[in-house]
């Protein structure tokens, strides 16, 4: 399938092909046929499948021969810097058409993106924070509205942007098309689907092979105090081309910064405390390979498209198991691989057994000159407390196994009950509810795997 055949305009086709694009991505060869024909859209698809120009280039299709300079596309987006790279991507894409896109987003000064709005637009590109503060100042009219995108309508819900959401809906026409991009699709987005969009065709494309199986995991057992040193010995052992690294607050990422230009190592920070400006020039320079470093925090480095990186370092594991998948996934893109370095400290334990308990596995060991003696949580606290007197008289292989089968008991003690959410209960519950289920199922097992090893008994 080619972009021609998909009835796009010869000044699509031909910016697409400038664009370097051959062929359009399985999200693009669905979505825009159903586009075109009008239709209310839910897309399901993930990061990195070519989501936006699947509405652009239909969006930008169905603008071009209408009457000009009136906002006839909204385009909403959770974050500035997706703003802007959704805005980049309509000027590329239709370089040879007369239509005028417009960005605005919060944390950047007001008065140019007034400007931007005053001398008119077809196509409005907007977090929904500015959004609502420009449509108080009654800079903005949406009543012309025909097409209406709600990109990352997932993300929205994480931050919290629903709310806002539902209120801008309200100053558009009720007869609109809405077309809804979302990776995942929580409850809560389908009850928003159902409100906003009508009749909608629903596309999902197959995820592409998860980071989790095409990047290259390893992870540090490291002191906190040695983290600086062992992650410098890696940027300066000359195999880190470009890479991430990621913290977990804006403040430890101006600290590492801090300490990496100390010890000569170019690099900046990303966050949401610094200004639009500042964090656009980061990345550009970041782009640019004016320094090969940058350091993020989760929440800014969202849906940001940097080029393929070498390696990506979790300076701290993310609070989030989901948030590991989203970090590690900026490495090796688009079939090359990449590789991930974890560094976790004594407190960080509980965030590792959670993360490896969402990939099924245990990342594999790399041992460095900084490597600590740490040693995994199993999988459920209350084993933990048991398992702890045998360790020494079970063998190295026995404590793997036996991890496993804590793993599995638990997993076992959660299935009956039903319905509740299944991460709080991780933990905690085999110890509460269900303990006396839980212990009795484990020591049977137990016995029966260990009887020979461990002479029987011992699991009293
Ligand atoms: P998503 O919104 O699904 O995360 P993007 O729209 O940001 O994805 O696209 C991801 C990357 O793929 C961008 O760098 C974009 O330029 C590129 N891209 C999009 N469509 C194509 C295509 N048909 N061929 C090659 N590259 C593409
Ligand atoms: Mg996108």
């Amino acid at each position: 399938m080619t972009f021609k055949e998909l009835n796009l305009d010869r000044e699509i086709t031909s910016a697409v092909s400038k664009a370097g694009y051959e062929e359009p991505t399985p999200i693009q060869e669905k979505a825009i046929p159903v586009i075109l024909k009008g239709h209310d859209l839910i897309a399901c698809a993930q990061t990195g499948t070519g989501k936006t120009a699947a509405f652009a280039l239909p969006v930008l299709s169905m603008l071009k021969d209408k009457k000009p300079r009136r906002i006839r596309a909204l385009i909403i987006t959770p974050t500035r810097e997706l703003a802007i790279q959704i805005f980049d991507n309509f000027k590329k894409y239709g370089r040879y058409l007369k239509l005028r896109a417009v960005c605005i987003y919060g944390g950047a000064k007001q008065g140019p993106q007034i400007d931007a709005l005053l001398s008119g637009g077809d196509i409005l590109i907007a977090t929904p924070g500015r959004l609502l503060d420009f449509m108080g100042s009654g800079y903005i009219n949406l009543s012309q509205v025909e097409t209406f995108v709600l990109d990352e309508a997932d993300r929205m819900l994480d931050m919290g942007f629903i709310g806002d959401v539902r209120k801008i809906v309200k100053f558009m026409p009720q007869q609109r098309q809405t077309l809804m991009f979302s990776a995942t699709m929580p409850k809560e987005i389908e009850l928003l689907a159902q409100e906003l969009l009508t009749d909608p065709v629903t596309i999902k494309v197959a995820p592409p092979a998860s980071p989790a199986e095409t990047v290259d995991q390893k992870l540090c057992f490291v002191n906190r105090a040695d983290k600086n040193a062992l992650l410098i010995r890696f940027l300066q052992s000359g195999e880190v081309r470009r890479a991430i690294v990621f913290t977990r607050t804006k403040y430890g990422a101006d600290k590492l910064v801090r300490a990496l230009l100390k010890a000569q190592i170019p690099a900046a920070a990303i966050h949401g405390d610094k200004t639009q400006g500042q964090r656009q020039n980061a990345l550009e320079r970041f782009k640019s390979g004016q320094y090969n470093v940058l350091v993020a925090t989760d929440v800014a480095s969202r849906g940001i498209d940097v080029p393929k990186l070498s390696h990506v370092f979790n300076y701290e594991l993310p609070d989030e198991p989901e948030s590991y998948i989203h970090r590690i996934g900026r490495a090796g893109r688009a079939g090359e691989n990449g590789i991930s370095i974890s560094f976790c400290c004594s407190e960080e334990l509980e965030k590792l057994r959670d993360i490896e308990k969402m990939l099924k596995k245990e990342i594999p060991l790399l041992e460095t000159e900084y490597s600590a003696p740490l040693v995994r949580m199993p999988a459920a606290r209350t084993a933990s407390a048991k398992f702890s007197g045998h360790s020494a008289r079970g063998g190295h292989s026995g404590r793997a196994a036996r991890t496993d089968q804590a793993r599995r008991d638990s997993r076992t003690g959660r299935s009956d009950r039903t319905g509740r959410s299944s991460r709080a209960g991780y933990t905690g519950r085999a110890g509460r509810t269900a303990s006396g289920e839980h212990t009795r199922r484990t020591r049977h097992a137990k016995s029966r795997m260990y009887s020979s090893a461990t002479s029987g008994g011992g699991f009293t």
